[in-house]
């Protein structure tokens, strides 16, 4: 398989007039296998190809699973963004037990708090006190960690780019979903792209 040389992270300058190109799910691992040992990461994260955009890691019995969506090979620089984010986010802790249990610790006790003593869920208005006690816990830990990431990304040559930005802002244009938009409001896991723009 022969590697596209704009996909060596870090082989440095950008190649906008490649920016469409295709990858391959080959490429993608290779530079996730790169970038893993570049970062010193004992072991790469196994990779999980699935429908959509975006990724994410998450810890499981057998390692650290990377999930990548299919959609990202279709540009590069979204290639490159994304892998290099979702490894930051594993070289920076985000996927330590310890760390993932913390943040679910803190959900769980604002839910039994909503619920009540009596298990009353405070008379129907439990959901909605809780998302907005949530939201800004959400936002302080989860944010932080996102900019962490981005950083990291950047430290690899693979940063967010004000191209990517437009992208993924047009995308989120189309996700008419109500439930989505609703979803992203009570779950602010991630900053606005302009406020990760503005840190590149
Ligand atoms: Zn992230």
């Amino acid at each position: 398989m022969s590697k596209s040389p704009a996909l060596s992270a870090g082989s440095g300058g950008r190649h906008p007039t490649e920016a469409a190109q295709t990858v391959t799910q080959d490429q993608a691992e290779d530079l996730v296998h790169l970038i893993a040992a570049r970062a010193g990461l004992a072991e790469p994260p196994h990779v999980k190809w699935v429908a959509g955009v975006s990724g994410w890691v998450r810890p499981t019995r057998k390692g650290i699973r990377l999930s990548l969506g299919r959609e990202i090979l279709a540009d590069e620089e979204d290639t490159r963004f994304t892998i290099a984010h979702e490894i930051g986010h594993i070289v920076r802790g985000h996927t330590d037990w310890r760390t993932v249990r913390r943040s679910f610790a803190w959900l769980a006790a604002i839910g039994l708090i909503m619920r009540g003593p009596r298990g009353l869920a405070l008379e129907g208005f439990g959901p909605a006190l809780a998302i907005l006690v949530q939201r800004p816990l959400i936002r302080r830990i989860k944010q932080p960690q996102e900019l962490e990431a981005d950083d990291f990304a950047a430290q690899q040559q693979c940063p967010l780019t004000a191209r990517l930005v437009e992208r993924y802002q047009e995308n989120d244009c189309k996700e008419t979903a109500g439930t989505a938009r609703l979803l992203s409001w009570a779950y602010p896991t991630h900053p606005s792209w302009e406020a990760r723009a503005s840190r590149q």
